[in-house]
């Protein structure tokens, strides 16, 4: 028989980080913000604003914007530490809380009239009662595409990994009126100067850096020698598949990418 008492989850972020009991083990997932409440919300029950519900839990999130909770039991994380280190279904319940306190923090006001606007009830979405103005949390389509030749695949370094020796898949936001496999075409052909064929989708991944959803597609390199755009990458090549340079880590849709990339390629190799 079902339970009627509904688990309650607080996503409490305090200066952009998730507080989570001191001691808690991360990779344990999400439950532990059920005892974390117990702790230290009463204080802020108040703000909690219900973002989503099922059968069994509800979840509620707390925005303390800049201000700092200071108390023994718990300690804040970032956002890349959910990520790395929780299971995938509940950094995406993460995910989904943070881009909701983007979303209330940065439509207080309307874009249309000015007039002040408010949260409806029923819905994840603020109204304005002076115009009939709704607006929804934005989320930004992104695509990313790993892109095989032979046994080689395409990684580049972009400005923000230079620092980290890091080499990636192509990934860019999709233009307003671009379907995302025209985006796959234009970024691939702006950013390494290459045409690609057989472009294929993989998978997606909500990444709330602030609100992107990654679209993961696969892709054969059809045409073109690697010039790079100088601006938003600054190196790209073929690597060996079996020889890779410092790539994502596998938790992130990049790091799937280039791990399907790898198997295509073992499997033609059979
Ligand atoms: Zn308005």
């Amino acid at each position: 028989m079902r339970s009627m008492i509904k688990t309650k989850r607080y996503f409490i972020f305090s200066n952009d980080r998730l507080l989570v009991p001191a001691e808690a083990d991360l990779s344990a997932g999400i439950h532990l913000l059920a005892d974390l409440a117990e702790e230290i919300f009463a204080e802020y029950a108040k703000q909690a604003v219900h973002i989503h519900s099922n059968d069994d839990v509800e979840h509620h999130l707390v925005d303390m914007q800049k201000e700092i909770l200071e108390h023994e039991s718990v300690r804040s994380i970032s956002l890349r530490e959910v990520v790395m280190t929780m299971p995938k279904a509940d950094f995406q319940h993460v995910a989904q809380a943070w881009q909701y306190a983007v979303f209330l923090r940065t439509h207080q006001f309307c874009g249309r009239c000015g007039s002040r606007m408010s949260r409806v009830s029923w819905e994840m979405a603020m109204h304005c009662h002076t115009c009939n103005h709704r607006c929804y949390p934005r989320v930004s389509p992104c695509i990313i595409v790993a892109i095989r030749n032979g046994n080689k695949i395409l990684l580049a370094q972009g400005e923000r990994q230079k620092e980290s020796g890091f080499f990636s898949t192509l990934a860019g936001f999709v233009e307003s009126g671009e379907t995302l496999e025209e985006a796959v075409h234009r970024e691939v052909f702006e950013e390494v100067g290459l045409k690609v064929k057989n472009v294929e989708y993989f998978n997606s991944q909500p990444w709330p850096f602030p609100h992107s959803l990654m679209v993961g597609y696969l892709a054969e390199f059809d045409s073109g020698d690697i010039q790079v755009d100088g601006e938003e990458i600054i190196e790209a090549h073929w690597f060996d598949i079996d020889n890779l340079p410092n790539v994502p880590p596998k938790y992130s849709i990049a790091g799937r990418l280039i791990e399907e990339t790898r198997k295509r390629m073992q499997k033609k190799s059979v």
